[in-house]
Formats: structure tokens, sequence, C-alpha cells
């Protein structure tokens, strides 16, 4: 029987269908949606092999693997199972947004009004389960990291009441050894531990998965040198691992049956490189190493303006990715604002190596080279930044009527106090003005047509997408009718 298990809250143990963007679905909050059409739309179980889950999330899988080389009988389960392993002596347990106070929970909090998110709800459900309430009776010491520590900075509360021994704050390889050891012999451990952006462990400190993670994704690199201000990523060193690492654990998901991948880096065009000039040989070879061994693959992130620095990457990108199989693919990118000023202010290296006064062409013509070669982007836009003017929200919208033909969805998330801006406060739905609301229903729009456009595309890969896309047209039509009813469309 394991000495230690690992786990995480329903919405985060599953795989969304095989689309990381559904995940987005598990921070908003009860809404018209039976409860249990949303879960089984935007976070449905995850298929278990030998009891265990077949895909984890990709930190837990990390950190299983560190524990287990240390010699730590270490397992990861479903939340649903931690009951049958009376024997654990550790839970630890991974979080993205256990409150729902991350930038998409807090804006969907703010415009719905409807309580809790659901990824909040089954944070806290997993600690009220009889599971988790055995095993603390019997001693197990809980310890809790992941990217969404942070929030219990402001709620020890929470902690206190579910007798949660130690929250890990940053990249755990180098320490979480230790730390296991020291609960598995049952002694003291500190409630709160916070590293240093330069404590963070070296390329040969973290190991290769041992398991699957969750839509095949595996890490090509950490940190990202743009220096936005409120970001915690970019305190980040910068390194890309060598492409027998990634390609290590490509081998792992897809001796699993996992036939797609998600390349994950802060800015998977500037794998390899070490400054914002992206390298072309490097991002090309480390995606036809992925193709090689899937059918599907995808970017976690990539920026505007490291398109628009080498757009022939994204052409011959398309040459490699596009296939019988594979029609498109996307990745998560910031545009944030369409302000130069801001971009001054909260942002300085985003436009690099162009201008800040460029940023809004370089947005266009980045968008124009993804809408031409099949590459569909889920985009962010940052609203209620500290400093944030009424100029410069005007700016944003202004670009928002330049990119209706930009195959893409785009979406708003109120500012959260991360990163060198930790200690300003939330943007709250109270201090939205009418151009915020003009701004928000401007993406609404855009992201209804393009929605159903993509969602055609979306799921045509399997027979059990087939299936569902039908509820989530419907969900969409819940949506526009919503928006209707209140006037906004
Ligand atoms: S580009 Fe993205 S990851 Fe990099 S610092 Fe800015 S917000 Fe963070």
């Amino acid at each position: 029987m394991a000495d230690v298990i690992l786990t995480c809250d329903k919405t985060l143990m599953s795989n969304h269908h095989g689309k990381e963007f559904l995940g987005f679905g598990t921070s908003a909050p009860p809404n018209w949606l039976p409860e249990w059409l949303f879960r089984y739309l935007f976070f449905p179980k995850m298929k278990k092999i030998n009891g265990l889950p077949l895909q984890a999330p990709y930190g837990l899988r990390k950190i299983e693997a560190k524990l287990v080389d240390e010699g730590i009988d270490a397992v990861t389960v479903d939340p649903g199972d931690i009951s049958s392993f009376g024997g654990a002596k550790v839970i630890g347990i991974y979080v993205m947004d256990p409150f729902g106070w991350g930038p998409s929970s807090t804006t969907f909090a703010g415009i719905m009004k409807t309580g809790d998110p659901y990824n909040a709800k089954y944070f806290r459900l997993l600690f009220e389960s009889r599971g988790y309430k055995t095993l603390k009776e019997k001693g197990v010491k809980t310890i809790i990291g992941g990217p969404g520590v942070w929030q219990f900075k402001y709620n020890m509360d929470f902690a206190n009441r579910y007798g949660i021994d130690c929250i890990f704050d940053g990249e755990g390889e180098k320490d979480v050894a230790e730390l296991f050891r020291k609960a598995i012999d049952g002694k003291d451990l500190p409630q709160y531990i916070e590293k240093k952006p330069k404590e963070a462990p070296s390329l040969s400190e973290i190991p290769e998965i041992k398991r699957p993670a969750v839509n095949g994704l595996v890490e090509i690199g950490r940190g990202c040198p743009r220096g936005c201000k409120f970001c915690s990523v970019t305190l980040r060193p910068l390194r890309w691992y060598p492409y027998e690492k990634v390609e290590k654990e490509l081998l792992v998901n897809k001796k699993y049956g996992i036939s797609a991948a998600t390349l994950h880096a802060e800015d998977v065009l500037l794998y390899g490189s070490r400054n914002i000039i992206p390298d072309k040989d490097k991002v090309l070879k480390i995606n036809e190493i992925a193709k090689k061994h899937m059918n599907y693959v995808a970017w976690s992130h990539a920026s505007f303006a490291a398109v628009a620095t080498k757009p022939e990457i994204i052409e011959e990108a398309a040459e490699i990715l596009i296939d019988e199989k594979q029609k498109w693919w996307g990745a998560e990118m910031g545009i944030e604002t369409g302000s130069p000023e801001l971009v001054k202010k909260a942002m300085p290296a985003k436009a690099r190596p162009f201008k800040p006064e460029e940023y809004p062409e370089v947005i266009k013509s980045a968008a124009g080279v993804m809408t031409d070669n099949n590459m569909i982007p889920a985009c962010t836009l940052v609203v209620g930044l500290p400093g944030e003017t009424d100029d410069d929200i005007i700016k944003t919208i202004e670009l928002m009527d330049d990119l209706g033909e930009f195959k893409s969805l785009i979406v708003p998330l109120f500012f959260v106090p991360m990163g060198k801006l930790k200690n300003k406060d939330w943007f709250k739905n109270e201090e939205m003005k009418e151009l915020h609301k003009e701004l928000l229903i401007k993406c609404l729009k855009h992201d209804l047509k393009w929605a159903r456009i993509i969602g055609f595309e979306y799921f045509q890969e399997k027979k059990s997408q087939i299936m569902v896309k039908p509820l989530y047209y419907l969900f969409m039509k819940l949506i526009e009718w919503q928006g209707k009813k209140k006037g906004v469309l």
C-alpha cells in the first residue's frame, strides 16, 4: 500500500473530452445547465486502468515521478478513491484555482453572479468527502502544491479548518522528496513554504513523467523572458528541455494510447532561444518530434510578437502539423490590450522586438498569419489593470473592431494581483465602466460568431466528441439567449 497518495479535485482530474480549452468551463459558476450535464460537458470523469486514473494533471505526474525516483512509494489516485488507500501516510493535493480567485473564475463570477465556481466547489467537496475525513482521522498529513497555492495566503482559515499541514509555493522538484519523507515520518511541517524564483530546479533536477498526463501534455520548457508585471511566471529562470527529454515524455503518453500532444511552454515559439527572437530550426524540430509520435499536436501558449517576428515558422509548422488527421492547431495567446501606453507601463517586453507603439499592428499581422495557416488561438485580454485609463480601453475596443475576421476566441479576464503587482487589489465587477461593458460585449459577439464555426472542426476527430457537439451548441444558444434577454446582444 502506497505511503503517499497524490490527487486533485474532480474538475482537474478530467481530460475535458480531450479539449484543453473546455477546461476553462470549470471556472464557471452554476448556471442554467443542470450540474450533471455541465459536469459531463466540461469535466467528465477520467477513465481508469487498474483502478488508477489513466491521465492526471502534468504537475501531479512530475511530483509523482520525483517521489518515485527518490524511492518513495507514491501513486496518483482519483479523488473519489482516496478512501481505498487507507494505509497512506501523506496525501498530496494539486491546485490550480482552489477558491475560484483566478482570472477566468473572477470574470465569470463578476458577470454571472451565481455563486462559487465549480472549481472552488469541487475543491471544497474533496475536503468534505468521507474519504478525506477518514484519512485525517488516521493522522494522514496533507500537503498542497501547484500553481494556485498563492490563494491560500488569503485563506489560511481553510487550511486550518481542514487540517492542511503544509502548503508548498514554488516549483517542487528540488524539495518534495525531503518534505514528503518528513511527513511520512510523522514530523511537523512548516505550514507555508515559499520558494524564491532563484531556487527553481535545474533541468537535471526535473524528472520525466512516468505515467500519462492529461491530454498528452509535455513540457518543453519553463519561464518567460517578457517580464509582464502582472505575471508570476516571468520571475522564474528560463529553461528549455533538450529534445530527448521531451521525446521520452511523448513516448510515455503514447505507450498508454494517447495520440495527441500539447507542447507546453509560456511561449512555444521561443523554444531553445535565450532571448525573444524565435529559433526557427529548434521550434520546427520539436514539432517534428511531437508529430512523429502523435496524430494531433497543439501548443499550450505562444505570443503574437513571436508570430509576427518570424511568420515563416507558422507557415512551416503548418506543413508539419496539418494532415489528414489534423485540420488545425491551437494555443492560448495573450493579447492583453490594444493600448501601446498600457504595454509600456505593464508589459514592456510584450511587443519585442517591435516597439510598444507597433503592438496593435503586431497583433493584426500575427492574426492574419495564423488565420491563413489554420492556427486558431484562444486569446486573453486583461481588464482593469492598475493604471488602466479610458483611452487604454478605447484602444482595445478599436483593436477588437479590427479583429473581426480573426478566427479565434478572445476572452476578457479581470485583473488578479500576481507577479510584481501582487500587492495591488483585484479588479471587481463594481468597478466596471460602460467602456468595459462595451469591450466585454464585443468579445462575446466575436466568440459567439467564431465558436460556432470553430466548434464544427473542434469536435470532428472522435465519435464521442461528435456526439457531444450538439450539447455545446445548446450551451452557446443559452448564452446568446441570456445575452439577448439582458439586452447586451
Ligand atoms: S508573455 Fe505571458 S508568460 Fe510571459 S511574462 Fe507576459 S503574461 Fe507572463
